[in-house]
């Protein structure tokens, strides 16, 4: 089967997949409300959620499936505005589902997930993976860790309330092209390897981890295409060049040492790249 998939870089870790008139979008999230996250010492976790609905209009259109990779600000504040707008089947765990619910998303599209998980939609299939969050600093710290399970807490205000709640991984295969987000350096990998990836979206290096890309790198079999994601400063403007924060370019040099036979692919923000399957 042939298949012709167009990715486009939304900013962040959000992304537009489309192939066999299908659209799948993962943490779509464009609002790019400032909390002073990516300037040190500027960070106000009171922040409160806000989202740019006239943002979110102008580069985000139709969508059939919404990936969640976890649920802090940067990745779901936009998604019930964006579920609402496009009917778009949500995955994600109890607590990303939550605290969508909580925000207004509507229940009947939400659709939960573990990580385990393989499912047909129409023209792709999904795989979900667990996975794990990035860390910092000596003690291994995560921003805003948490789980709200059971019944959906109250509405989520500020960035602080908006918890991780676990993390996945999500394979999408459209059937001669097939892509893995969320290849964070915390990613399991007993649980991935063996999958071959066409492309492989992936972060930077990450000091808390030994050997992060090399080992991915040979537990996706060295894919034919890298893409780095969530590597630029999130609260500058996405209609202008993205500010290269989080080692978007240096991740190249890992890639030619490390995985030679793959492209490696530096989208800018809105810039698309399209695979031949
Ligand atoms: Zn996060």
């Amino acid at each position: 089967m042939t298949s012709e998939v167009t990715v486009r870089w939304l900013g962040t870790n959000a992304w537009e997949v489309t192939g066999n008139g299908a659209t799948v979008l993962v943490d779509p999230y464009v609002s790019r409300t400032y909390t002073g996250a990516t300037k040190p010492g500027q960070f106000d976790p009171e922040t409160p959620i806000a989202i740019d609905e006239a943002a979110i209009d102008e580069h985000i259109g139709a969508a059939d499936s919404i990936l969640i990779t976890h649920a802090h600000f940067d990745h779901i504040a936009d998604v019930p505005y964006v579920a609402e707008r496009t009917g778009a089947t949500v995955l994600g765990t109890e607590t990303h589902l939550n605290l969508l619910r909580a925000m207004g998303a509507p229940a009947e599209q939400l659709s939960l997930v573990a990580g385990g998980e393989l499912y047909q939609f129409e023209g792709y299939a999904v795989e979900v993976f667990r996975s794990s969050h990035g860390v910092t600093g000596k003690h291994k710290s995560l921003l805003f860790p948490g789980t709200r399970p059971g019944e959906a807490p109250r509405k989520p205000e500020k960035i602080k309330d908006l918890v991780e709640g676990g993390s996945l991984a999500y394979l999408v295969d459209f059937g001669g092209v097939s892509l893995y987000f969320n290849a964070v350096p915390s990613f399991h990998e007993q649980e991935v390897a063996g999958i071959r990836p066409t492309v492989l979206f992936m972060q930077g290096a990450n000091r808390n981890y030994p050997d992060y890309e090399e080992r991915l790198f040979a537990a996706v079999g060295s894919p034919p295409y890298v893409i780095p994601t969530h590597w630029d400063d999130y609260e500058e403007p996405l209609n202008e060049p993205a500010v290269d924060l989080f080692g978007g370019a240096a991740l190249g040099e890992q890639v030619a040492l490390h995985s030679p036979d793959s492209q490696f692919v530096l989208l800018d923000h809105l810039e698309s790249f399209t695979i031949e399957g």
